[in-house]
């Protein structure tokens, strides 16, 4: 039987005003396990509507710190309660195995926790001045938040925009991936039960050009927008927001290097080089999707590299044991299966992998190919890594920062110095050294140059969802006579 998933507008969960619906079709059968309403101009503006209420005249923004904590911890409790039922979400969405999904649950709902906490424990700044004044900082809620996610960690991303804004006081109307529709209705049902007041947390479901994606990016009733997604689009959220000068965060694309030296421990780098470009079927944007060999140790990598991309479980995502699921959607497979194909024709060869059967892309391992090609330069987002070899630090360095993207790099050395060197000269948000995928939500997270605009995490996600103010008084003025 086909499920419902609606809109959640103020507290309600709705069909929209025409009576349209758009599917969810599950990756690996190929067929509809889901419906949600498909939203236009009324959706948007009837989300947008209910947040501006909830925020200007609500309780929510007004609450104490510790109020919305009890709330959104209370969240991240029903989040773990009801793990099977979001991770089943995302796999019949987007086909990740279900230990994948589950794992994203936890962090997801870690997301919760830990702003709550953070927002709870955190205080303005305060500034004594010689002049007898004394001045101190507060960090208000910016209004109504637009949270435009993308599909491959549909839960996670969403929790990783509507965590801090929530925690901070602001209500936020959320449009989660047309790909991935499901997962996040369940989150603002969760909510609801939690005791978020209705019209704080409002999920519309849509298309993004030309439908409620823009809708929501245009509406003037909107203070901030944060955004996940892929480059090009983020170029056009930002003219958005540029026509009405509020802030925006924006999370997109990457071409990660992962660079391992010849002192490296290879059984370690192996393991997650095949984390890097294998997890998610590769679509990742943290993906480790340029690996550099240095030549030393690049033919003994390869080997054991190849072997355990052979070895990993390829099959049905909700089934046991199922390491590595289909790619996401058709057109997303079309994608991907376009530069496979064209591997050869560009001067590489594919050294395992290439495509399996219905949306399948088997773990995908190309060498030889010129630094000009496309799959060298460009997002996959697929399980598809292309190997360059390298001598020299210098070269390495050099090679890992030719692209626009920025977003993160690996390096695995056993030399400390190599790796501080190496870590601040590499153009990327994060470098992870010896390991991967490992957060400290307190730590900044964005990219640089096409990866990014901003940073999120800890207090650089207080920035971006609170307006700081100063307030300054005079503490030492004789009383009047
Ligand atoms: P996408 O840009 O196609 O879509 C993302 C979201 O934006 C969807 O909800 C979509 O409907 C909406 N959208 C599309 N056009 C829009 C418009 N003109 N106005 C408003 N909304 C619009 O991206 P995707 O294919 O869903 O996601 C994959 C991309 O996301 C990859 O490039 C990946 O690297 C990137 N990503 C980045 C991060 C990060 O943290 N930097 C994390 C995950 C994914």
């Amino acid at each position: 039987m086909v499920e419902f998933f609606g809109h959640v507008i103020d507290g309600r969960e709705t069909e929209s005003e025409d009576g349209r619906r758009f599917d969810s079709v599950n990756p690996f059968t190929r067929e509809v396990w889901a419906q949600v309403p498909l939203g236009g101009r009324a959706e948007a503006s009837a989300a947008i509507a209910a947040a501006r209420r909830a925020f200007d005249d609500g309780p929510w923004p007004h609450l104490g710190p510790q109020a919305r904590q009890a709330v959104l911890r209370r969240l991240a409790e029903l989040m773990v309660e009801h793990a099977d039922e979001l991770a089943r979400a995302d796999t019949l969405d987007m086909g990740k195995p279900t230990p994948q999904a589950l794992a994203d649950v936890e962090r997801s709902a870690w997301n919760i926790r830990f702003f709550a906490d953070h927002q709870a424990l955190s205080c303005g700044d305060q500034y004594p001045m010689d002049s007898g004044h004394h001045a101190y900082s507060l960090f208000q809620p910016a209004g109504v938040v637009v949270a435009i996610a993308p599909w491959n960690f549909p839960l996670m991303m969403a929790t990783w925009k509507i965590a801090p804004a929530l925690a901070w006081g602001n209500t936020v109307v959320l449009k989660p991936s047309e790909h991935t529709p499901t997962s996040v209705v369940v989150l603002a049902r969760l909510a609801l039960e939690a005791g978020l007041p209705p019209g704080v947390l409002n999920v519309v479901h849509g298309f993004g050009t030309g439908s409620v994606g823009e809708f929501l990016t245009d509406d003037d009733r909107v203070d901030r927008i944060t955004f996940t997604g892929e480059s090009r689009t983020g170029n056009a959220i930002m003219g958005a927001a540029a026509r009405r000068l509020i802030p925006v965060s924006l999370e997109l694309g990457g071409k990660g290097a992962n660079i391992v030296f010849d002192d490296a421990e290879l059984e370690n780098a192996t393991d997650w080089a095949v984390q890097a470009i294998f997890r998610n079927a590769g679509q990742v944007c943290l993906a480790g999707s340029r690996l550099f060999l240095q030549r030393g140790i690049a033919e003994r990598f390869l080997e054991r590299f190849r072997a355990k991309a052979e070895a990993l479980v390829i099959g049905d995502p909700l089934a046991e044991g199922t390491e590595f699921g289909p790619l996401s959607s058709e057109v997303h497979h079309t994608k991907v299966k376009g530069y496979v194909e064209t591997v050869e024709q560009h001067g590489g060869r594919l050294l395992t992998g290439g495509l399996g059967e219905g949306w399948f892309v088997k773990p995908t391992i190309v060498v030889g190919l010129p630094l000009d090609a496309p799959q060298y330069r460009e997002e996959i987002f697929g399980p598809v890594v292309v190997v360059t070899e390298f001598d020299t630090e210098d070269e390495v360095v050099s090679l890992a920062n030719d692209t626009p993207y920025g977003l993160n790099a690996m390096v695995f050395t056993e030399n400390l110095s190599r790796a501080h060197r190496v870590s601040a000269r590499l153009k990327a948000g994060t470098v992870w050294v010896n390991c991967f995928f490992i957060r400290d939500l307190r730590a900044p997270f964005g990219g640089v140059g096409a990866s990014g605009v901003g940073r999120e995490g800890g207090n650089f996600s207080r920035e971006f969802f609170t307006e700081p103010k100063a307030v300054v008084m005079q503490v030492n003025r004789e009383p009047e006579s």
